[in-house]
Formats: structure tokens, sequence, C-alpha cells
């Protein structure tokens, strides 16, 4: 069987991107791993600290838990997302326990989130995590720069940061942290925006986020890692077609299927139809909106050898 790290490389390698699906309720484990089966898909089924500790899935070992119970390894592998070193709160997190946690729980991928850090500290602590996964053969995904959305107060207008490129990552920066801590995958900031989580504003609305391809393109040049696009709902169409053929190998999608769910539960009291809406909106993700549908065709060797 391949290892999520050499599935990822292919996908590099074809111009595809990997979808990652955010489950902030365990419910929404079952229908997202069906809907990547039917579509003949591969896909990363993952869970952040703050959908945890603000939404309802619990903690890493749920998460696995639940994910145990419908897994289907030739289509769906668990990611660790976010972990942040400072978190949308301003609050330190003792990060290096959680992955420990994590890596033994057999989450095959992880991610450390030291975007909010000066350079050399976001360096420090991902070489920390680095040096923690590749022992056990588990890939890490850094970030740098801001994917803004998360943080509690008020945001600055969309067209503002988009023409300002305020938080956009820096290339020569990214390059630096790439080879000096050895991460095999790199959340970038070219423009994309996580969807609110704020109460109040989490049911809004996703803003449609454009991307700075030229951007991305020096990135994928200076990096020469796979690139990971945080808040990919909403993102437009085009952007996102240009941004797989530039480098971007992960998508996370978190909103697109998260108000969903949570729309289907205040309006029926039933999780089992906020469960079919999240179905329905995981097969238009991957058939429709990021056109990855058959995947598993599309990739140089297969993922489960025969009989393996
Ligand atoms: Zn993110």
């Amino acid at each position: 069987m391949l290892t999520v790290a050499e599935v990822v490389r292919q996908a590099q390698a074809a111009g595809i991107a990997i979808p990652a699906f955010n489950v902030p309720y365990l419910p929404m484990i079952e229908p997202v791993v069906q809907a990547v089966v039917d579509q003949n898909s591969f896909a990363l089924v993952e869970t952040a600290r703050l959908e945890w500790i603000k939404f309802e899935s619990q903690g890493p070992a749920q998460v696995a838990a639940e994910f145990a119970r419908w897994s289907r390894p030739e289509h769906v592998r668990l990611h660790l997302d976010h972990v942040p070193v400072v978190d949308e709160d301003d609050q330190q997190v003792d990060f290096l326990p959680v992955f420990q946690q994590a890596l033994a729980l057999g989450y095959e991928s992880v991610m450390i989130d030291g975007s909010r850090l000066p350079l050399d500290e976001n360096i420090q602590a991902t070489r920390q995590v680095v040096e923690l996964a590749h022992a056990v053969g588990v890939p890490v995904e850094a970030e740098l720069g801001a994917v803004f959305g998360h943080e509690a107060g008020p945001l600055p207008s969309y067209e503002e940061l988009y023409a300002s490129g305020r938080g956009f990552t820096d290339v020569n920066e990214a390059s630096r942290l790439v080879q000096s801590t050895g991460c095999d995958w790199l959340s970038v900031a070219i423009g994309n925006i996580h969807g609110a989580i704020a109460s109040g504003r989490k049911d809004q609305k996703k803003v449609e986020a454009r991307l700075n391809l030229a951007r991305l393109e020096q990135l994928a040049q200076a990096t020469r890692i796979p690139l990971v696009l945080h808040g990919g709902s909403g993102i437009m169409a085009e952007y996102l077609r240009g941004a797989m053929k530039r480098g971007i190998t992960k998508i996370n999608i978190g909103t697109e299927i998260r108000q969903p769910y949570e729309a289907a539960v205040q309006a029926t009291g039933s999780v089992t139809q906020a469960q079919q809406a999240v179905y329905e909106r995981t097969t238009w993700v991957i058939s429709a909106f990021l056109g990855t549908s058959g995947l598993l065709d599309r990739l140089v060797s297969p993922v489960m050898k025969p009989g393996g």
C-alpha cells in the first residue's frame, strides 16, 4: 500500500490536488468516506485542534476511533490538521504532546501551524515536529503566511486584504523554512481565506476568494515540495484550476461541508439527514468543484497492490 506521502507526490506529478475534508462533527466521517469511495477518488479526512475545542469532534482519539469504523485505506487516510503553536485566540499551545498522541493513534500525516510566529520560531517549532514525525515515517505539513478567518476579532475586508497582499507567503522565507526544517508539504497564503468560525459569522456565506497565481508559481519553484491550499471552500473555479496546475497538491475543504451539516441538523434535528447533506455536498466537491472523481486511475501506480 502506498503511504500518504507517496500518493501526494504522485498527485503532484500528475497535476492533481487531493482534497482534505475537515470533520468538526464525528457523524460527518461516514458520509465523507462513502462519497470518496463512490467517486473512486482519494482524500484525507482531517481534524484540527479548534474543531475539538470549538466544535464537537471531541479530540484526536475520538476522531481516530470513528474513522477506524469506516476506514477504507485505498481511498481515505487520516490527517491531523492545524495544531498551532499560538492559537487563533493568541494562546500558547503545548503542541508536542498532541503530536505524540496523534502519531501513537496512527495519524498518517500531521500539520504544525507556526504561522503566527516570527520565521525563526516557526522554523524551530516545525523542526521539532518533523523530528518526531519522521522518526515514524509520517510526513509533516507546515504553514507560512497568514490564512485569515479563524480569529475572533473583526476581519479586514477581503478586497483590502487581497489588494495589499498582507499575510501572503514570502518566497524567500518559504524557501528558508522548507530547507531548514525538512517539512514535506507547505500551506501557503496567496489570497485564500478560512471560513469564519466565530458564532454569528460561521453560518454566513463565505467570500469568493481569488488567488495570486504568479506568487504561487514562485513559491512552487522556490520550494519544490507539494503546496497546500487552506480555505478551499468558495475559491473561484478558474483560480482553483490554475492553482492545481501550479503546485497546489492538497486542498482543505471545511466550510463547504460543515454548513450543510449544521443547517440540516438545525432544520430537521436529524443526524441522518445531516449526513445525507454531507454526502451530497462532498460528492459535488469531488466531482464538480475539484474534478477529482476517478482520481485513483490518474495516478501512476495503484494505491493498493492487487491483493495487498
Ligand atoms: Zn487551515
